[in-house]
């Protein structure tokens, strides 16, 4: 144990933005100059900010946790600040930062593409260094979890991409149409972390479309922007039982992918009731909490399912079936019972941490639909950052802060702490990172 004094004695030494940019160096050494070297759209007789500038700044405006772009602008405002991105940037000119109407006039005009192969970089990267190895899926497959989530809700048409959603008032008959943004997420899980490798926006393709778009239809056009950036990568999709369907599991035999997705009885029916069928024969005499069987006849195909009786966080007992082309063995039901559930993570890790921990990701930082994409790609990129600085970096381990805490932290040292030129020598050297 150590004491509150020990640990005030070893905060006052550490300075945060340089544990932060020791841990994006470590795993991302290219990052600023991938930022710099985007396709700007802009005029360039025009520009006062390159494009490493602005994009770096948004990232430590999501790192820091700052919900809004006025906020930023005021927080960053600061000598200090000014300096430390110049030094970062390697800018000794630098002598403001971009105010945040200059950040949105740029991200509006942002391919969303750019900042997407952005964060496929930095995917590959962290595949190169090999150390996550020991996650993949029965040694082979990286474990990809899909979920669709909503970003942003009007009460007014926002654009002509906007999904919509009719309420009827039961009381007085009255219809209300509402306007929302949705995006569809790939996450690759390891540990307990997500990163995210690819999205696609849930979108309708103009206001007169006679069906509207759909997370199934969108997930067709994820799945095959995931297959043209990571061609041979093995890859296991992890659904809800929205994926367990025809089209998911052709679509995976194609690109050679396995899935793993939670099941429910209503999806096939058939599969379902032949399940229960086997399950009664076999499972007369005894109760077991696992139950599995491979070989069940589907379309064209055979499915392989299993089901456990589970703890949930609440202490309550239930019940969870998955279906998989994974061949499931004594061996290996337990573990892959666990994959499934790790799609979870998404949604406390995910989801739930990025829009009420963190970033307020429901924000609308923009009203323009193409900097919107680019803010949510921004909080992915910056997402990956965080959760190996958070897990990755020694000091913040041993000082167990809490989100705020250490967003608070690394913007005080932001602002108030200034890079040395030994602090910049260091950040070249290499330095050994572990996760456990
Ligand atoms: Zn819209």
């Amino acid at each position: 144990m150590i004491t509150r004094k020990e640990i005030r004695e070893r905060e006052k030494n550490v300075n945060y933005f340089f544990e932060f940019l020791k841990i994006q160096k470590h795993f991302f050494k290219d990052l600023i100059d991938h930022l710099k070297n985007i396709v700007d759209h802009r005029h360039q007789s025009y520009i006062t900010y390159g494009p490493e500038v602005i994009l770096f700044t948004m990232i430590l405006k999501n790192m820091t946790g700052l919900k809004s772009m006025r906020t930023m602008s005021n927080c960053f405002n600061k000598e200090e600040c000014i300096e430390n991105v110049g030094k970062v940037l390697g800018l000794n000119s630098l002598d403001e930062l971009p105010h945040y109407d200059t950040i949105n006039d740029f991200l509006s005009g942002l391919d969303v593409n750019e900042l997407e192969k952005i964060r496929t970089y930095m995917i590959k990267e962290l595949l190169k260094k090999r150390s996550f190895e020991s996650y993949r899926i029965e040694g082979k497959y990286w474990g990809i979890i899909i979920d669709g989530t909503g970003l942003h809700t009007f009460r007014d048409k926002h654009c002509e991409h906007c999904l919509r959603r009719v309420y009827t008032n039961k009381e007085t008959g009255e219809k209300t149409v509402l306007y929302m943004h949705h995006v569809l997420e790939a996450k690759l899980v390891v540990d307990d972390m997500v990163f995210s490798i690819a999205s696609e926006f849930i979108e309708n393709e103009s206001e007169n479309v006679s069906k509207q778009d759909c997370e199934l239809k969108a997930f067709t056009r994820l799945a095959k922007k995931i297959k043209q950036t990571f061609k041979r990568l093995p890859i296991c999709i992890l659904g809800d039982s929205l994926y367990a369907c025809e089209s998911v599991f052709s679509l995976c035999n194609e690109y050679k992918w396995k899935y793993l997705c939670r099941f429910k009885e209503g999806r096939i029916k058939s599969v379902a009731s032949e399940f229960k069928a086997l399950k009664e024969i076999e499972h007369s005499k005894k109760q077991e909490d696992l139950f599995w069987m491979n070989d069940i006849s589907y379309n064209e195909r055979t499915v392989n399912l299993m089901e456990a009786k589970l703890e949930t966080k609440k202490g309550s007992v239930q019940e969870f079936v998955f279906i998989t082309d994974l061949k499931i063995t004594k061996k290996n039901a337990e573990r892959l019972i666990a994959v499934g559930r790790s799609r979870w993570k998404i949604e406390n890790q995910g989801f739930n941490e990025q829009k009420n921990n963190r970033y307020a990701i429901e924000h609308a930082n923009s009203q323009n639909y193409t900097a919107m994409k680019n803010h949510y790609v921004l909080f992915q990129i910056t997402d990956i950052i965080r959760q190996l600085y958070e897990r990755g970096s020694k000091i913040l381990k041993t000082l167990k802060k809490t989100a705020k805490e250490k967003s608070s932290v690394l913007l005080e040292a932001i602002r108030t702490r200034n890079l040395t030129n030994e602090d910049m020598t260091a950040l070249e050297k290499p330095i050994q990172v572990r996760f456990t």
